[in-house]
């Protein structure tokens, strides 16, 4: 059933696990998403940037996410990274459940003002906003933020932000980087600053950036051609701690995207006489399913849903 992120946030945080945030893009991505979820008895957030609705056309993609939430597994359907207002009126009209607004290229005033208005259409609505204090590093789609300019949240002035813009959540910056290449040395996630932030906002923490990088996914797409030189993601024991101190949303994009385009190269190098697209896409969409399924595993969204 299609619900709100509040409603699946608030019970992750309180229960101390993470609900899966997973960027789709087409049918394949969709399928691969549900299936894993209905496997896994794991609640799930789908959700489009902007990047995705200009690729693939929001009323195709919320008409296909709207079948997908047809089942027994609660589903939110969410706009990731909304910078423009048009974004988040079209995400609303189409049914979305919930948008994120993305004001952290903006100065904190205005960051200040336009998620307030977010909040006012979005909650007339009945969908919940996500909201983002601090900025994180990296390239996701029309997301850049240049890693020196990147700032980490700070606590006082999330918790001041959260109480006055009324938001549902909050994504803060702790040190994650969006993208496939993520760390150049060590990988380093401040756990402490987010022990600090949940602290004083008692909101579900939402998480970017957070891809792991799966060294035997990224074996195969690069036994097929793939040149991934030094990509790295975030540890899996640092994803357990910070759901332990409060995040309760966790967004996957690089990991699928990995997955996705592993199976498609091993797929076009495996079945050189196939030219039935549907048989190329399937060895992707299996690999991306197993990796949503790990991640539910992982961040103990599994057997969530009874
Ligand atoms: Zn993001």
């Amino acid at each position: 059933m299609l619900v709100t992120t509040k409603k699946l946030l608030v019970v992750a945080r309180e229960k101390k696990y993470a609900v899966p945030a997973m960027n789709v893009n087409n049918l394949e991505a969709i399928k691969a998403i549900i299936s894993a979820a209905e496997k896994m008895r794991s609640p799930v957030i789908i959700q489009t940037s902007e990047g995705a609705i200009e690729y693939a056309g929001i009323e195709y993609l919320a008409a296909m996410i709207r079948v997908a939430a047809k089942g027994k597994i609660p589903v939110a359907m969410h706009l990731d990274h909304g910078k423009k207002l048009e974004y988040v009126r079209m995400a609303l009209a189409n049914g979305y459940t919930s948008v994120m607004f993305d004001g952290s290229a903006l100065s904190e005033k205005d960051n200040l003002r336009i998620t307030k208005q977010v909040v006012k259409m979005a909650h007339a609505k009945g969908a919940s906003v996500e909201a983002e204090i601090g900025a994180i590093a990296g390239i996701e789609d029309f997301v850049s933020v240049e890693e020196k300019d990147a700032h980490l949240t700070n606590p006082e002035q999330a918790a001041q932000f959260a109480k006055e813009t009324g938001c549902d959540s909050l994504a803060v910056a702790i040190g994650t980087a969006h993208g496939a290449y993520k760390f150049k040395g060590k990988t380093h996630l401040d756990i402490d600053r987010l022990k600090r932030i949940a602290k004083l906002v008692k909101l579900p923490i939402v998480l970017h950036g957070a891809s792991g990088v799966m060294e035997d996914v990224k074996a195969i797409a690069e036994h097929h051609g793939a040149k991934l030189g030094s990509a790295r993601g975030v540890l899996d024991q640092d994803i357990v701690a910070a759901i332990k101190q409060g995040v309760a949303k966790i967004n996957i994009d690089t990991d699928l995207r990995l997955a996705f385009t592993a199976g498609m190269r091993e797929a076009v190098d495996d079945l050189p006489t196939v030219i039935d697209p549907r048989k190329l896409l399937e060895p992707s969409t299996l690999l991306m399913r197993e990796v949503a399924m790990r991640k539910m595993k992982l961040f103990g969204s599994a057997g969530r849903v009874k």
